[in-house]
């Protein structure tokens, strides 16, 4: 073993001398070898991740307040005034009901999860993954067509927090203040109102599992999903901090609320006048009974008081979510262009002509990132090994380039 000289360097976190390490990195006044360096680095990590979870030393002064989030949460998403506000006071809430465990006296805040009504594509996922970057808490999104009764096909109602505990890197205190995003409610309504004539594995059996959840309740989660064996170890998870928000189409309720509105008004004692009724969109005055006539059953609604509606997109929503959100899709795209060093410019026209076609192909927003994906599909080819350093896009560009993509298959029957 080589002598130690007094003159070598040595780390000045661990003492190795420099023959012992791959590298070390001189200081001002001492040396830092790479072991610890990474290790350094993994500390740095967890301190860091576990600041962001909204730690027991967070404070009601650090929370933003719901007209904070709103206007966070309109750089991202467009319109959907109601379910936005209506969603930032219902996280404000939650947290704020986190933060009064200690509280001396009787009043205890109750929990308020959150559902959403409105078409596909009109923005719920997108608001609750804006919320949950907001408040840097673990999200997770599952779609509630997968899930079925424990014992048959598909997943268990467990698998849910599987993924919340997964997307928490399996801190079990983050995960149980986390935000759990349940799309596709609609999708386990009761089938009929009879519902004892056969079993209905997807539906309201489901819906009592998912009750379990909602309610608050301790429920062991197999940590790598999959089916419970007696052999693999359980992590017991606390649901009553964690905040679902439940989103769903509900396709064909708006001729309920409209049977609704439209029965509650006949007869002798009616004296509600229905002229001021905006038809066109019904989604509006959607109540729990709604809900409850669709077929969810009453326990599950009354574990979702906080209902809100999305609206429709029109032309003019399009047009904003083409160009507006901090990542709209243009701004994604003359970014991928500027890293080529190559300057991305749309003519006015061509977003209204983009708005068109994914009207036309009942694409809604989902559809206009494929639309321009197809318009910039050719020049995506060929730029980045050309010398040209500008693109500009006309309208008659885009019809040529959509034309000759198979964009078609896209379209809506
Ligand atoms: P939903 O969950 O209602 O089916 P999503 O939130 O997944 O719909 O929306 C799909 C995509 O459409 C989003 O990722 C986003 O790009 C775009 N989008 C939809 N609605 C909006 C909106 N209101 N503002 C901005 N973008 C939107």
């Amino acid at each position: 073993m080589a002598k130690k000289s007094p003159s070598r360097n040595t780390c000045s976190f661990c003492g190795r001398v420099d023959n012992d390490v791959n590298l070390l990195i001189a200081g001002v006044t001492g040396h830092i070898c790479d072991l610890c360096v990474e290790q350094a680095h993994g500390i740095v990590n967890d301190s860091l991740k576990k600041d962001s979870k909204l730690a027991p030393g967070f404070t009601l002064s650090k929370l933003p307040k719901p007209k904070e989030i709103k206007s966070f949460v309109d750089e991202y998403v467009i319109g959907q005034e109601d379910a936005k506000r209506y969603l930032s006071v219902a996280v404000y809430n939650h947290y704020k009901r986190l933060l009064q465990k200690d509280s001396k006296d009787d009043v205890e805040i109750e929990k308020s999860n959150i559902i959403m009504v409105g078409s596909t594509g009109t923005g719920k996922t997108l608001l609750a993954r804006t919320i949950a970057k907001m408040l840097k808490v673990p999200l997770t999104i599952v779609d509630a067509t997968v899930l079925t009764e424990a014992g048959y096909v598909g997943e268990d109602i467990e698998s849910i927090l599987t993924r919340l505990l997964q997307v928490a890197d399996y801190d079990v205190a983050a995960a149980e203040r986390g935000i759990v995003f349940i799309d596709e409610i609609d999708k386990i309504a009761r089938k009929s109102d009879n519902p004892s004539i056969t079993r209905d594995v997807s539906g309201e059996g489901v819906q009592q599992g998912l009750l379990k959840l909602l309610e608050g309740s301790i429920i062991n989660v197999p940590p790598q999903g999959g089916r419970k064996h007696p052999d693999q170890k359980m992590i017991p998870v606390d649901t009553k901090n964690i905040l679902f928000i439940c989103g769903g189409a509900f396709d064909g309720i708006e001729k309920r609320i409209a049977q609704r509105l439209n029965t509650r008004v006949v007869g002798y004692s009616a004296s509600r006048d229905t002229s001021h009724i905006d038809r066109k969109n019904m989604m509006q005055y959607i109540t729990p009974l709604d809900l409850k006539s669709f077929g969810l059953i009453p326990e599950i609604i009354g574990r979702l008081p906080i209902l809100t509606y999305l609206n429709p997109l029109d032309k003019d929503a399009l047009l904003r979510i083409l160009t507006e959100p901090k990542n709209s899709i243009t701004k994604q795209y003359i970014k991928l262009f500027e890293m080529d060093k190559i300057t991305l410019t749309f003519d006015e026209d061509v977003y209204e002509y983009i708005v068109d076609k994914a009207l036309e192909f009942k694409l809604g927003a989902r559809g206009l990132r494929s639309i321009v994906e197809a318009i910039m599909m050719d020049s995506m080819f060929s730029m980045p090994s050309e010398n040209t350093k500008q693109l500009h896009i006309t309208r008659s560009f885009a019809i040529e380039k959509l034309q000759k993509s198979n964009i078609e298959s896209l379209r809506v029957a």
